[in-house]
């Protein structure tokens, strides 16, 4: 395909005692250059594993393996270990690590900290050289100069947060993942940290990849957005497109629990039961135990998703009408 990033047929799986947790079951991304794609899904879905899977970070009881794993010319699928490490990780994509703001040193300088990982990367950079980068690092993240002086617990939440995304820029990459990067935040400063990271963007050119719990969250900094469950992609499509009208019903029952802005107030009503067993998960379709307009066909057939729809969706009803009024109830 003509895009940068090109992801397909991702499959993890973790070595339990009692199995294998398929943990990420034939996952295909692409992203332009730039571009923001925004993972969503409810906890356990796989959304962390996806990341560090594609940053080969997962631990060892994890296998994984994927068909395609492009980044511009490069062929990331067929590296080696080592030559993965030397040209793909932190270089062209890096990652912002779920509650990673609070594993900054709490006993060196927070500009030290970015200046470290710096010079890790480029032992050669003069002290004035790395003092730019560090500079300019933290002018992205919008952090004052002054404050490259304090320590982690002299920063804000919201800060500390703007640093680990600072740190995740060192090596100047062209894809950063960020998981959860705002979920411990309050509202504004959520807002704060997620134009922070849309500046990189428009700046840098950088592609995103945001993983949140919170399709709000997607909806204000991407342009796509892969719904995930249970291990599976079950809608993708432009955030415009799927959020004005879900065609699964899993993404149906999370817009449901939007606040909206505009038209009649709906009181979400969260989805019923738990997601299923990913080591031993329903053979069709694995949202029919819970899902309100499941039929014969949905436990018997595995749904296929359709790459050629605007917006593909894993489901025997895609689409279907009855979607409209799914898991909401009027309040008023
Ligand atoms: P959250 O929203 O809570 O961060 P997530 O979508 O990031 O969840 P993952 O952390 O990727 O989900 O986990 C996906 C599945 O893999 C879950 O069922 C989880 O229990 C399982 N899992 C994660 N790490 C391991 C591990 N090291 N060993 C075994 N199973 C694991
Ligand atoms: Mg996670």
């Amino acid at each position: 395909g003509g895009s940068f990033v090109e992801v397909r047929g991702l499959r993890v799986g973790y070595k339990v005692p009692h199995g294998v947790v398929q943990a990420i079951d034939g996952v295909d991304l692409t992203i332009d250059r730039g571009e923001a794609l925004g993972i969503v899904g409810e906890s356990g879905c796989g959304k962390s594993t996806l990341g560090l899977g594609l940053l080969r970070l997962l631990p060892s009881n994890a296998t994984t393996s994927v068909d395609t794993f492009r980044v511009g010319d490069t062929d990331v699928a067929g590296l080696s270990q080592a030559a993965f490490r030397r040209e793909v990780r932190w270089k062209r994509v890096s990652m912002v690590f779920q509650s990673a703001m609070n594993s900054l040193n709490p006993v060196r300088r927070v500009g030290e900290q970015v200046a470290d990982a710096y010079r890790l990367h480029h032992p050669q950079a003069s002290k004035r050289e790395v003092q730019a980068r560090v500079d300019r690092l933290f002018e992205l993240v919008d952090i004052p100069r002054a404050r490259q002086r304090n320590y982690a617990h002299e920063y804000s939440g919201g800060m500390r947060q703007r640093a680990v995304i600072a740190l995740s820029l060192v090596c100047d990459p062209d894809v950063v993942i960020a998981d959860e990067a705002t979920t411990a935040l309050d509202v504004v400063v959520q807002n704060q940290i997620l134009d922070a990271l849309a500046d990189l963007r428009t700046e840098l050119g950088i592609a995103l990849i945001v993983i949140s719990h919170d399709i709000g969250v997607i909806s204000h900094t991407c342009d796509r957005v892969a719904v995930m469950y249970a291990g599976q992609v079950v809608e993708s499509g432009a955030v415009a497109d799927v959020l004005a009208s879900p065609r699964h019903p899993y993404t149906a029952s999370l817009m449901a629990a939007l606040p909206r802005l505009t038209g009649p107030r709906f009181r979400p009503v969260s989805l019923p039961g738990s997601p299923p067993d990913l080591a031993d998960p329903p053979t069709a379709c694995r949202f029919a135990p819970r899902c309100p307009i499941a039929a014969d066909i949905c436990t018997d057939v595995p749904p296929a998703f359709d790459p050629d729809h605007r917006w593909p969706a894993r489901c025997h009803f895609a689409g279907d009408e009855r979607l409209r009024q799914l898991g909401t109830e009027r309040t008023s």
